[in-house]
């Protein structure tokens, strides 16, 4: 058996093209939906995804704003400099989504600064009442990645209702707000979720029982094919850089799943790169679209 490749690429586009018919609508009613991203130093592959969210948002109709600050200097002077930058964006109702983009310097305060964007901004999902909306089941804005990753599953014909599905990874960002998606009385959730992290006993066995297992552990290859039960669906969310002598720039970027010997016994596997990375991108979009429709009713 070898796997569907699923074809990540093509949801995107579906994805973008509705985008872009309800962005046209709001420039219909005056209105352009406006990112503001604030990037903190001078860490590379930062600047590199904030250029690919300016580059996405203005193919769909979305203004997006980059305001930079130097991340070096007193973590604790820098933490209030941001708050200040927040505070202004907070009230500038021309802004629809601010993204703080992560990882910012040691020693700042993520947590003070996440909690301190207006829920009502906050597109990336992180603010704790974003959060707890979903655990709620009434959520707002979906973290992009596991947005990314329900969307996959439901638009390429896996919808996750019924089945056993296998997270590893517990994160914030990935694995906690998916599984709080998936187990909702609601299409596109009704799962049965397990989830899996480092204090997990034979992780092999809970991924062998997982109908759609979802990689989201940040380890290269982590996931092997005897790990995988024949038929299943897979969904590789990592992205790590392992070195790599006969590449230009010295890495490759390897998923946290081993594809050749999982592709000889899965249905369906998603790619990387080209898979919920991509998608990530496009359902930050989605979101940003909603925060300037919903200013509408303010
Ligand atoms: P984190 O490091 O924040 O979390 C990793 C999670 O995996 C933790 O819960 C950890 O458990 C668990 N874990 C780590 N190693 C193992 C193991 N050997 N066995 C079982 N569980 C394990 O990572 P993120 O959630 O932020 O990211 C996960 C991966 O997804 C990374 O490769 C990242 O690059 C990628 N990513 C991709 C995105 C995309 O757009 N495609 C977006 C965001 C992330 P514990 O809690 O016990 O430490």
């Amino acid at each position: 058996m070898s796997a569907e490749i699923i074809d990540c690429k093509q949801i995107a586009k579906t994805i973008k093209r509705e985008l872009t018919t309800q962005g046209a609508k709001l420039a219909g009613d005056g209105l352009v939906p406006r990112l503001a991203i604030i990037l903190v130093g001078d860490d590379a592959p930062s600047a590199a995804y904030v250029r690919g969210k300016e580059r996405d948002g203005a193919e769909v109709g979305i203004a997006t704003d980059v305001h930079r600050l130097a991340g070096d200097g007193d973590p604790d002077r820098l933490t209030l400099q941001i708050r200040d930058l927040i505070d202004r964006l907070n009230l500038d109702y021309q802004v629809h989504g601010i993204i703080l983009q992560l990882p910012v310097p040691q020693g700042v305060d993520e947590d003070m600064l996440l909690a301190s964007i207006d829920p009502r901004k906050d597109v990336d999902g992180l603010h704790p009442e974003n959060q707890g909306l979903i655990v709620q089941g009434r959520p707002r804005y979906l973290p992009a990645t596991p947005h990314a990753v329900q969307q996959i599953l439901v638009r390429a014909g896996h919808a996750p209702g019924g089945k056993h599905v296998v997270i590893v990874g517990r994160s914030r960002l990935v694995g906690l707000p998916l599984a709080n998606m998936l187990i909702q009385k609601r299409a596109g959730g009704n799962a049965t979720v397990t989830i899996c992290h480092t204090a997990t006993l034979d992780l092999p066995g809970y991924v062998r029982a997982g109908d759609i297992v979802i990689a989201a552990a940040g380890q290269p290859e982590l996931i092997t094919g005897e790990m995988v039960r024949p038929g299943a669906i897979v969904i590789d969310v990592g992205i790590n850089r392992v070195d790599d002598a006969t590449r230009e720039r010295g890495y490759r970027l390897v998923g946290d799943v081993e594809h050749v010997g999982v592709r000889a016994v899965a249905r369906a596997v998603t790619p990387v790169p080209g898979g919920v990375g991509l998608m990530t991108r496009v359902m930050l979009l989605t979101n940003v679209v909603r925060a300037a429709r919903e200013s509408l009713r303010r």
